[in-house]
């Protein structure tokens, strides 16, 4: 998301929000957009594609729009724990981490159920 009140002719990094976490960018850590400015930081899809891809929780099955793609569906969702109207999909988190896991300029990888992951820790 972008930080409300940004000029949009001018904007900076910290301008340029995660919308799951509304973590201001300074550029040194990945950020992966979606749709109309949506935005995911890497912390954020490394919880989302442990909680959807690797413990494949049990889900109601509910019609949620995704944060990333906009897209209505029903489930599975990762929906933000900090901000409930952030959601992304299953397929919007695959395609991130892909996306993510492939850039050169990041040292991103995808999780796995090992110590180092972020969302096992707590
Ligand atoms: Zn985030
Ligand atoms: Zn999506």
């Amino acid at each position: 998301m972008h930080r409300p009140g940004a000029d949009p002719g001018d904007m900076q990094p910290a301008d340029f929000l995660c919308d799951f976490c509304h973590t201001p960018w300074d550029g040194a850590f990945p950020m992966i957009e979606g749709h109309r400015g949506s935005l995911i930081c890497g912390r954020c899809l490394s919880v989302a594609y442990t909680e959807l891809v690797l413990l494949e929780p049990e889900q109601a099955e509910q019609e949620l729009s995704c944060t990333m793609c906009l897209e209505k569906k029903t489930g599975p969702f990762w929906v933000s724990p900090s901000h409930e109207s952030a959601q992304i999909c299953l397929r919007c988190t695959k395609q991130s981490a892909g996306k993510l896991h492939s850039d050169p300029d990041w040292d991103w990888h995808k999780p796995t159920l090992g110590p180092a992951n972020p969302r096992l820790q707590s």
